[in-house]
C-alpha cells in the first residue's frame, strides 16, 4: 500500500465559502505531471496578462516647442594684425649727436620727434616700437639698435636724425644693392640689401607726402648705420631748420614744424599699409 496516499480525508467545511487545503502528496509521476500543467499555465501567463491590461491610451498630443528666434551676432573675424612701425631716435646718452642752434642737443631732438611721430602713427592704428623713449645713461650702439630692430620684425624702420644744415626734411636709404636672386641667408653688413627696394618705395611714399604738405624734402642714398644692418625697409629721416626767405629759419625743435612733418610722414604710411594690405589680398 502506498502510505504516502493519506486513508482519511479533512472534514469538508460546512461554510462552502471557506477553503481546504488537501493535501496531495506527489510521487516523482504525479510530480512531472504537476510541474508540466505549472509549466503550461507559466506560458500563457504572460499573454494573459497582456490581454488584461487596458489597452495604452495615447498621450495627448503635446504642444509644439515654441522657442522666440534670436538673431545671434555673427561671430566677430579677428582683427589683422597691425603693421608694426620701428623708430630709432639715433644717438642718445653720452652720444649727443649733432649740436643744434640754439643749444640744441641732436639727442634730445630725435627723441621728442620720436614721441611726436609714435603717438601719431598709435593713432592712425599702427603698433610702434621705439629703440628708446628717454635718454639712456650708457651708450646705445647701433648694432644694439639693429637687434631691437630685426628681432620687431617691423613693417618699416624709421631712423630720426636732426641737423643745423639745410632746409626741410632730408631722407636717406641704404646704399646697398639689391642681391640678384632671393637669398634667405642675411650677413650683418649687408641685412638691409634684400629690403633696400621696399626701403626706397616708401621714401618716394614719404617725400611725395611731405611735398604735398609743402615742406622741403630730399632723399639720397648713404650707408649710415644701422640701416645697412636692418632686416626690415628702413629709412633714415633727417630733420633739418625750415628756411624762410622772410624771416629766421624754424628750429627743428619747432613744435608745430615737427607735428607737420609727423603727420605728413603717418601719411604717406597709411596710404603704403592700405596699398601693401590690399596687393596682399587682404
Ligand atoms: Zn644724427
Amino acid at each position: 500500500m502506498d502510505e504516502s496516499i493519506p486513508t482519511t480525508l479533512p472534514a469538508l467545511p460546512t461554510n462552502y465559502n471557506q477553503r481546504v487545503a488537501i493535501p496531495i502528496p506527489l510521487t516523482p509521476p504525479r510530480k512531472q505531471f504537476v510541474v508540466a500543467i505549472l509549466l503550461l499555465l507559466s506560458s500563457f501567463a504572460p499573454l494573459a496578462l497582456a490581454q488584461t491590461q487596458p489597452p495604452a491610451s495615447p498621450s495627448p498630443a503635446k504642444p509644439p516647442l515654441m522657442v522666440p528666434f534670436t538673431p545671434q551676432p555673427k561671430p566677430t573675424p579677428p582683427a589683422p594684425p597691425r603693421t608694426l612701425i620701428l623708430l630709432d631716435p639715433a644717438h642718445g646718452g653720452p652720444d649727443t649727436g649733432a649740436h643744434l642752434p640754439g643749444n640744441l642737443l641732436e639727442k634730445d631732438i630725435t627723441l621728442a620727434f620720436n614721441n611726436r611721430l609714435r603717438a601719431l602713427l598709435t593713432a592712425a592704428d599702427f603698433a610702434v616700437i621705439s629703440t628708446r623713449t628717454s635718454d639712456p645713461s650708457t651708450l646705445f650702439t647701433t648694432d644694439q639698435r639693429a637687434e631691437i630692430a630685426n628681432h620687431a620684425r617691423a613693417a618699416v624702420c624709421l631712423t630720426l636724425h636732426a641737423t643745423g644744415s639745410g632746409t626741410g626734411v632730408h631722407l636717406f636709404t641704404s646704399a646697398l644693392t639689391p642681391p640678384a636672386h632671393p637669398t634667405h641667408v642675411l650677413h650683418w653688413d649687408t641685412a638691409q640689401a634684400a629690403s633696400v627696394a621696399d626701403g626706397r618705395l616708401i621714401a618716394v611714399a614719404i617725400r611725395s607726402a611731405l611735398i604735398q604738405a609743402r615742406l622741403p624734402a630730399t632723399s639720397a642714398r648713404a650707408s649710415v648705420r644701422p640701416l645697412d644692418n636692418l632686416t626690415c625697409p628702413a629709412i633714415a629721416i633727417e630733420i633739418a631748420p625750415l628756411a624762410d626767405p622772410s624771416s629766421s629759419p624754424t628750429p627743428v625743435s619747432d613744435s608745430a614744424y615737427q607735428q607737420h612733418i609727423a603727420e605728413a610722414i603717418v601719411a604717406a604710411l597709411t596710404d603704403w599699409r592700405t596699398a601693401n594690405l590690399a596687393g596682399a589680398g587682404r
